[in-house]
């Protein structure tokens, strides 16, 4: 049974339960191109249930027999107010706080689904497939750019900073908004940057938020 919940980083509960997750695919240049994708010309969005959160304090615990799993180091936004049709400022204003996520991925199911056409739930759904660390209240951190890392066994692999997204941040919370309604403890993960790989077991993996949030973790 999942028992994921938000919390902030000190261990307090955020009493806004997880809706849903927003994910864009291919929102930094540099990714696109690492997997011969084009950029999209509009965003490109899917989503990730409720049931694929966990926490990412704890190990992390990866699908077996079903190809290749990878990572992908995403900023996570916490939405803090209903947003619908909304304007920048407003969205701005919802930003409830700031994380970070691995947006797992099923990459060779993902290649499988993409090669038909079909949709990618399979490859970015599952149970387990989005580990979501604690939350830094948006105020503490030094917007707009936020730059994070993910390291692998003591080794740079991925370096984000959210001044080079295709997407900005607020201006894509925006944009789903105009999609889709986004609610209280609904997440946004803003996109990976290039460096993406297949995690194996025994990996320690550390996350870095500015330095605001630290999280080493293992694959299990
Ligand atoms: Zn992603």
């Amino acid at each position: 049974m999942n028992d994921y919940a938000h919390h902030w980083q000190d261990g307090t509960p955020i009493h806004l339960g997880l809706g849903k997750i927003v994910c864009i695919g291919r929102n930094y240049a540099e990714h696109a191109a690492e997997l011969n994708n084009s950029v999209p010309d509009t965003p490109l969005l899917f989503m990730k249930p409720s049931t694929s959160a966990v926490h990412l304090t704890r190990p992390v615990e990866i699908p077996k027999d079903r190809g290749e799993v990878h990572f992908e180091t995403e900023l996570a936004v916490l939405i803090g107010r209903p947003l619908t049709a909304a304007s920048n400022e407003e969205a701005r204003q919802a930003i409830l706080g700031f994380g970070l996520a691995l947006d797992l991925t099923l990459r060779d199911v993902q290649t499988q689904l993409k090669e038909k056409g079909q949709p990618w739930e399979r490859a970015k759904a599952f149970d387990g497939a989005c580990p979501l660390s604690p939350f830094v209240a948006a105020e503490k951190l030094p917007q707009p750019h936020l730059g994070f890392s993910l390291d692998i066994d003591g080794e740079r692999r991925q370096t984000g900073d959210t001044s080079v997204l295709l997407n900005p941040v607020v201006p894509l919370l925006s944009y789903i908004s105009h999609q889709f309604t986004l609610l209280p403890g609904d997440v946004v993960l803003t996109g990976t940057p290039k460096g993406v790989g297949p995690l194996q077991p025994g990996q320690i993996l550390r996350l870095q938020l500015e330095d605001a949030l630290t999280i080493e973790t293992r694959v299990i």
